[in-house]
């Protein structure tokens, strides 16, 4: 999930050099080259539970920190680097990447609210999402203890965003057929 502030931030910088007219609408930087992008067949392949709470795992869980905050990005699943392991990362105190291993959530009775997301594998795209406002979390950290928490705003929203990835569904499959309609078209113009 793609961090709303830092694209701002972006956008309000001083620009560079002149550049041709029809470049302007375009993002002033690609993809990070590590981040899968809509279309790899990976992206759509649900995430296998981890079983193996071993040395490998950690180190993957430091790959997709790294990459991640490269990229400018609040979570990231498995899969967006090329892994099908069911590991996310997710915001977490004071903003503070935590991450999940074999999540699962519980839906509270909190409502449904629609707020603009971004997803790194769909680069420069912004669309409206409905999520629930509170969600439980039950997980396992990279040691395989039990972890369960509630989340809320932020958290709550890249919780069930990073938990579809690693059930290989994407922000597009969660808008109207118009919207997902126009999103393919920019992303295949940009
Ligand atoms: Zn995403």
């Amino acid at each position: 999930m793609t961090n709303k502030k830092a694209n701002q931030k972006r956008s309000s910088e001083k620009p560079g050099p002149v550049r041709p007219a029809q470049q302007d609408t375009k993002p002033l930087h690609g993809p990070h080259p590590a981040i899968l992008q809509l279309g790899n067949p990976v992206l759509r392949s649900p995430a296998i539970l981890v079983k193996d709470f071993d040395s490998q795992l950690k180190k993957l869980a430091e790959q997709m920190i790294e990459i991640m905050q490269q990229a400018s990005g609040v979570g990231l699943a498995a899969q967006q680097i090329g892994s099908i392991r069911r590991i996310c990362i997710i915001p977490g105190q004071e903003d503070k990447p935590l991450v999940l291993v074999n999540p699962t959530l519980k839906n509270l009775d909190g409502g449904n609210q629609p707020a603009i997301e971004g997803c790194l594998s769909l680069y420069g795209l912004q669309l409206p999402v409905e999520r629930q406002l509170a969600v439980q979390v039950q997980a396992q950290d990279l040691s395989g203890q039990e972890i369960e928490f509630k989340a809320e705003g932020l958290q709550a929203r890249a919780v069930q965003h990073e938990i579809d990835h690693l059930n290989g569904i994407l922000i597009i499959d969660r808008v109207s057929p118009q919207l997902r309609w126009m999103a393919l078209k920019q992303l295949i113009q940009s």
